[in-house]
């Protein structure tokens, strides 16, 4: 049975209920969103979509529209900046775009999926396999080797990784040579590098970072800047990046404006 994509050279399916149950979600949302993608042609390079999303928190008077008719598409491969002032909704897109969050109007297609059209537990699913989210703060588990936090979403779903892949994004992030190490044993932007590795290890359709070097030195920003743009070329990558940090956003090859809740700017820069 071989329904799930990504680096996944082995399943094991326990005979547990639950397992067997989750396998059959994923089978119906493989399913759909294959359809989907056959029904749309596959010949699009667009992997993300918005059209009028708006979001809208709270009731009555106190109202706030965080959103306010995003229409976007991204294609394949993109580094994208995305800047603003502070409450001009960045967060809450890029929490909409990975489905942590719904829009209360207008529509979302990641990677040929709408993502309206997902149950809690398709958006869960969604979540963890699609899209890689990285913060400010790296999360990872302190009492677990780097090797460990990084396999950690693969571990979640019982799935062994590609070696070769694994290989190639430990590679590509410089943290090869310190897997058994433990978090507390690295500087803030090896700990930020292996948090991107842990949210790459499923290939996601999209990593989405919400001001990641928010917490680092210009040393450390540096180093997680030239990693992202490795895993930007050497993975083929397409990255969302919210920053409010004029040099980060002058790394990638376009950049959004967010003005309260709209997109006042929309740059390609090559
Ligand atoms: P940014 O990331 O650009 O600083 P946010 O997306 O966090 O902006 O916030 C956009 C607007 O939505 C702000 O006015 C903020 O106060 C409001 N907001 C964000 N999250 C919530 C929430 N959970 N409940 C109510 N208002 C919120
Ligand atoms: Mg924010």
């Amino acid at each position: 049975m071989d329904i799930i994509e990504g680096p996944v050279t082995e399943l094991s399916f326990s005979s547990g209920i639950m397992e067997y149950r989750k396998t059959e979600e994923w089978f119906v949302f493989h399913k759909k969103y294959s359809t989907d993608r056959q029904r749309k042609g596959d010949s699009s390079m667009e992997i993300l979509r918005c059209e009028g999303v708006r979001k809208v928190y709270g009731l009555g008077g106190s109202q706030v529209t965080a959103l306010d008719g995003i229409d976007l598409s991204i294609e394949k491969g993109e580094f994208v900046a995305v800047v603003g002032a502070s409450g001009s909704g960045k967060s809450t897109l890029l929490h909409i775009l990975g489905s942590v969050d719904r829009p209360t109007d207008g529509k979302v297609i990641v990677d040929g999926m709408d993502l309206s059209g997902l149950n809690q537990t398709q958006a869960a699913i969604f979540r963890r396999r699609k899209v890689g989210l990285v913060y400010q703060f790296y999360n990872l588990i302190p009492t677990l080797t780097v090797r460990k936090n990084i396999l950690m979403p693969l571990a979640l779903d019982k799935k062994k990784p590609s070696q070769e892949y694994f290989e190639k994004v430990v590679a590509s992030l410089g943290i090869a040579d310190r897997l058994e190490a433990m978090p507390n044993q690295l500087s803030g932007g090896q700990q930020q590098r292996v948090a991107i590795a842990r949210s790459l290890i499923y290939r996601p359709a999209l990593l989405l970072a919400d001001e990641p070097t928010g917490n680092l030195d210009q040393k450390n920003t540096r180093e997680v800047l030239d990693m992202l743009k490795l895993s930007h070329r050497n993975l083929g990558q397409t990255i969302l990046i919210i920053t409010h940090d004029e040099n980060v956003a002058l790394e990638a090859e376009r950049i959004l404006t967010l003005e309260d809740g709209r997109i006042i700017g929309d740059e390609r820069r090559r």
